[in-house]
């Protein structure tokens, strides 16, 4: 990665034996606007580009909005995933990343089950081993969001599953970003 960070610094000298391969990041947060808010310097500046998956993006059934989309003004849930969703695209397209959208349900609409988070995990594995990707940047295991919390675990225990390495706390410093992310 390109960031002048010594975080990042760190990371490429463990990454080879002479420091000069290039990582490439994986990005997996909760909810589409997630990794834009926390993450979208080290996506913007990766010099390989990134692989961003976005947990949450799958459709209510019943199109009752949550209290995140009453908060956003949206009156109609599907609305909100569908906008939410195509924003996502367009920003990832305009940085060039990958997008990976999971189908797991927001738990403003109740979340999901073991299934689906199951079906999540294997879509997952797929795409960070086609992807090649090394390091896994997602949520603070402290944050208060229990969507921010289960996909942090999620992904710290998909990146101990690959050998990845995994770092929660190193965008919220860069950047001086919300405890809450
Ligand atoms: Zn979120």
């Amino acid at each position: 990665m390109a960031l002048k960070n010594n975080n990042f610094i760190e990371i490429q000298n463990l990454s080879s034996d002479n420091g000069l391969k290039v990582v490439r990041p994986a990005f997996i947060f909760a909810h589409p606007d997630d990794s834009v808010l926390s993450a979208y310097y080290a996506m913007w500046t990766a010099e390989s580009f990134g692989l961003d998956i976005v947990a949450c993006c799958g459709f209510p059934a019943t199109d009752v909005p949550g209290d995140w989309d009453v908060r956003c003004n949206f009156k109609s849930a599907l609305r909100a995933c569908g906008t939410r969703i195509e924003e996502h695209q367009q920003v990832c397209a305009l940085t060039q990343n990958k997008f990976l959208a999971l189908e797991l349900l927001d738990s403003q609409y109740g979340g999901s089950g073991e299934l689906a988070w199951a079906d999540a995990w294997t879509r997952t594995v797929r795409a960070l081993q086609d992807f090649d990707a090394r390091l896994v940047i997602t949520h603070s295991t402290r944050a208060t969001h229990p969507d921010h919390q289960y996909v942090a675990c999620f992904a710290r225990r998909l990146a101990r599953h690959l050998n990845f390495l995994s770092l929660t706390h190193v965008i919220g410093r860069i950047l001086g970003a919300s405890r809450f992310l």
